[in-house]
């Protein structure tokens, strides 16, 4: 998987490749899909969610420019493997997720191999998680129609933030209240819910 479709691909940052080879992503995918988990494609989650193709994950990782240092508020837990990407690359982790049944089943999984720096939420994403904020990263992974303004004002002044917009991938940098962003090409995301409606 490293070699073929992370290496491979141009994507040769040491610290990513590092901690993508430290993560069983097998651990994160339910028994019925676990045959494809090391598969160059997204893979069913239950409950009409996936889990990010590996070269995705790794692409937003290295978005992120993530240091030792930092505390990451990640938006759509669904299987623990990008938030235990994080965790091996960053201080602290805060994970918000609104289906119970896979937030649960992420923490189980994550704390069985041994992570200590994830906080979990289950609730609405686009909240965020104001008792923790600001934070210097922000990771979404459930595609919004447009940039969560109560997500960018919990991001550090210079933060950063990867974020599927529609079917559209940006990193977002906070400066002041201006949000810098670049385009990274196109990605289909399953949606962010908006709960109230
Ligand atoms: N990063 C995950 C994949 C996430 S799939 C992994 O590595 O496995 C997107 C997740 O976002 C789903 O679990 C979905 O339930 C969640 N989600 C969608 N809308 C949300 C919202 N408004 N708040 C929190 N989580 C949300």
């Amino acid at each position: 998987m490293i070699e073929e479709q992370i290496r491979g691909r141009g994507l040769d940052e040491p610290r990513v490749i590092e901690a993508m080879r430290a993560v069983p992503r097998h651990r994160f995918i339910p028994e019925a899909y676990r045959s494809q988990a090391y598969e160059d494609c997204a893979v069913s989650l239950d409950l009409g969610q996936t889990v990010s193709q590996p070269y995705i994950v790794g692409l937003m990782t290295r978005l992120l420019d993530v240091s030792v240092s930092d505390r990451i508020l990640e938006i759509g837990t669904g299987s623990g493997y990008q938030t235990a990407i994080l965790a091996r690359l960053a201080r602290s982790v805060y994970t918000v997720e609104r289906l119970s049944v896979l937030g649960a089943r992420a923490r189980e999984t994550l704390e069985s191999l041994g992570y200590d720096n994830i906080q979990y939420r289950i609730g609405d994403g686009y909240e965020g998680w104001t008792e923790h904020a600001p934070f210097d990263k922000i990771m979404v992974t459930a595609a919004p129609g447009e940039l969560p303004d109560a997500l960018f004002r919990q991001l550090k002044d210079k933060g950063k933030m990867v974020i599927p917009i529609g079917e559209e991938l940006y990193s977002v940098t906070r400066s002041g209240d201006e949000a810098v962003k670049v385009h990274h090409g196109g990605v289909r995301f399953v949606p962010m819910v908006e709960d109230g409606g």
